[in-house]
């Protein structure tokens, strides 16, 4: 009989002890009914609170919970890239430990894996017991990254995900630091299925993500994923330019032809002449922004193609 292939589960957890055993017992018993073998990695984000207490007595009960510690806050992204880096299994699948997005629907996730998907991302039908505020900033935010992007973000998703471990091995050669999780796996490609899902209120505790936090990982999505910021003063330089033209002809004309009041067209003429500058001034940043956005994408040393399948090689 082959091998039932083993599945990662990954959890990042900052200042949580309120949920962490409420959240174990559910995750454990979601990752029992695929009937795979699992393990079930809790990455520390720092937390200073009894988070750990109660991790190494997971870890001392049971033997598939492994757990990693950082030294300090590094943020929730590079806690699941901690995770990932020591997963083991065929699948890793990556999860909050708030129970926002519920870890029973995680079996169908993985029948979707076994059918063949590469990735298999949870998607927000609904949010529940978040504040207007959330829902509106992230609705907005979600539709901007999008427009901004060269690659295809999908809409209203999160990290709540299962990456095969092809995908998590591409993944992984990815070493920037700047990290966002959503925007490299839409990079990387695959076949992505989504799975719809309702997002639950947090079920103990309050959201480690300030608005500070937010603010950077919004940042880090549309500046990891597309140098327009940087090009964007291109049509701004070219528009001024052109209408800066346009009046210098006009006053210039206007200026030979009528005898009096020669005075207000050269000021006329001046004024043109210094929006003429400025938009020469635009399109010279913008093509510097052109080679900024050069040398970003070729520090961040991503694989150059990626293979997703071979035959006869
Ligand atoms: N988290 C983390 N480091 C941080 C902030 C959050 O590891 O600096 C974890 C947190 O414990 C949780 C997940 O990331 O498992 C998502 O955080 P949270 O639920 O607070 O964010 P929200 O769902 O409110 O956006
Ligand atoms: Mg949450």
């Amino acid at each position: 009989m082959e091998q039932k292939q083993l599945l990662s589960l990954i959890i990042p957890v900052y200042y949580e002890e309120e949920v962490l055993e409420e959240s174990y017992a559910r995750m454990d018993a979601a990752m029992q009914s695929t009937g795979h073998p699992y393990e079930i990695i809790y990455v520390n984000d720092g937390s200073r609170d009894g988070t750990m207490k109660v991790l190494r007595k997971l870890a001392k009960e049971h033997e598939e919970v492994k757990v990693l510690s950082f030294s300090r806050n590094f943020g929730h992204q590079l806690a699941v890239t901690c995770g990932m880096d020591a997963a083991k299994g065929d699948a890793l699948i990556i999860i909050d430990v708030d129970l926002q997005d519920p870890p029973e629907i995680i079996p169908q996730m993985v029948e979707r894996w076994k059918a063949g998907a590469e990735i298999v991302y949870g998607k927000r039908a609904k949010r529940e017991g978040e504040t207007i505020f959330k829902k509106l900033t992230a609705a907005v935010y979600y539709r901007l990254l999008r427009s901004m992007s060269a690659y295809p973000i999908p809409l209203d998703t999160g990290d709540f995900r299962l990456l095969d471990r092809k995908v998590a091995d591409v993944f992984l050669e990815m070493r920037e630091n700047a990290r966002f999780l959503r925007g490299m796996s839409a990079w990387m490609g695959f076949e992505a299925e989504p799975l719809e899902y309702v997002r639950q209120e947090r079920a103990a505790g309050k959201t480690k993500y300030t608005l500070k936090k937010m603010l950077k990982l919004a940042m880090d999505g549309i500046t990891g994923f597309s140098s327009k910021p940087l090009t964007l003063p291109l049509g701004w330089g070219v528009a001024l330019s052109v209408l800066a033209v346009l009046a210098l002809i006009f006053f210039a004309v206007m200026w030979i032809q009528l005898p009096n009041d020669k005075l207000i067209w050269i000021y006329s003429l001046g004024i043109s002449g210094f929006v003429l500058l400025q938009g020469i001034t635009f399109i010279f940043m913008a093509i510097q922004g052109m080679y900024l956005g050069r040398v970003y994408d070729e520090v961040k040393r991503r694989p150059l193609y990626i293979v997703a399948e071979k035959l006869n090689i």
